[in-house]
């Protein structure tokens, strides 16, 4: 690798899991990195090849891994950092434009690098496909995990979507270091949305082994969740038409052709 050399950062979603639902968009930058940096268990997706560097380290330290990828791109590296699902979607996308605000302070020709991202199937589409329907309206995506923001915040997005009557898909639900929080969260929804509401539990969505599980909010317990979940909540109409889950277009009241001219393509 020389200085000469132009380099840049790709910031790739490899999809919820299946080899099939990788884009080939993905498939061909990765064929052009001289490095992958990433979340160990997202590297170990990608075939190793001569010529092709993986960096691979563990989850919590997101904007290092950022900033190493900028360092390297900056050195001539073609560096693919890899999410997985979509890279926008509670991943490492902010996370590298995060490390470029910061170093750019003191690196300024860090502006200049081409930087692109590369959307995925993120988990909340993949498994919302395996079901059915159940964000045909509209809906909030929610990161459950208080890593990076307090508990009392999401409790409050959460009964605010809930009484706007949105859907929601949740991600990270629920982990072994903050195991209550899961129940809480289901407690202010029951209020929110009233019990009656569908929820499905979608774990290794499109991997060996997925699992889909529909019930109402009353039945619902915070052991049917964990990290390898996406947690889809219906709004007041999510129903159940023979073995599958959808939320219909239209608000309750509001009947399709009202609006004749929006009409969906
Ligand atoms: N960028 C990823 C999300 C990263 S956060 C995306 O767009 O999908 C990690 C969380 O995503 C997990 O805790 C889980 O809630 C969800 N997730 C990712 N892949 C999944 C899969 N195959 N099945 C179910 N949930 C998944």
């Amino acid at each position: 690798m020389t200085e000469t050399q132009k380099g840049w950062v790709v910031i790739a979603g490899l999809g919820p899991g299946a080899d099939r639902m990788v884009t080939s968009e993905v498939q061909d930058i990765l064929a052009e990195a001289t490095d992958v940096v990433g979340y160990i268990p997202y590297v170990e997706r990608v075939t190793p090849r001569e010529g092709l560097t993986l960096h691979a380290s563990d989850n919590r330290v997101e904007v290092d891994r950022a900033t190493h990828a900028l360092e390297m791109a900056a050195a001539g590296g073609r560096v693919v950092v890899v999410s997985s699902g979509d890279p926008g979607v509670f991943a490492m996308a902010s996370a590298v434009f995060e490390a470029l605000e910061a170093g750019s302070k003191a690196h300024p020709h860090w502006l200049d690098l081409e930087i692109r991202v590369l959307p995925g199937i993120t988990a909340m589409l993949a498994a919302a496909a395996a079901i059915g329907a159940p964000l045909g309206h509209d809906f909030a995506a929610i990161n459950l995990s208080d890593n990076l923001k307090p508990w009392e915040l999401i409790e409050h997005r959460l009964r605010l979507v809930g009484e706007a009557g949105l859907a929601m898909a949740f991600y990270n639900p629920r982990s072994k270091s903050r195991p209550h929080q899961f129940e809480r969260a289901l407690e202010v929804l029951r209020e929110a949305c009233g019990p009656e509401t569908l929820i499905t539990f979608a774990r290794d969505v499109t991997k060996p082994g997925q699992a889909l599980n529909t019930v109402s909010l009353r039945d619902a317990g915070p052991e049917m969740a964990d990290m390898r979940t996406v947690v889809i909540v219906g709004n007041r109409d999510t129903r159940r038409v023979g073995p599958y889950v959808y939320t219909p277009r239209f608000a309750p009241g509001h009947q399709p052709g009202q609006a004749a001219a929006e009409k969906d393509t």
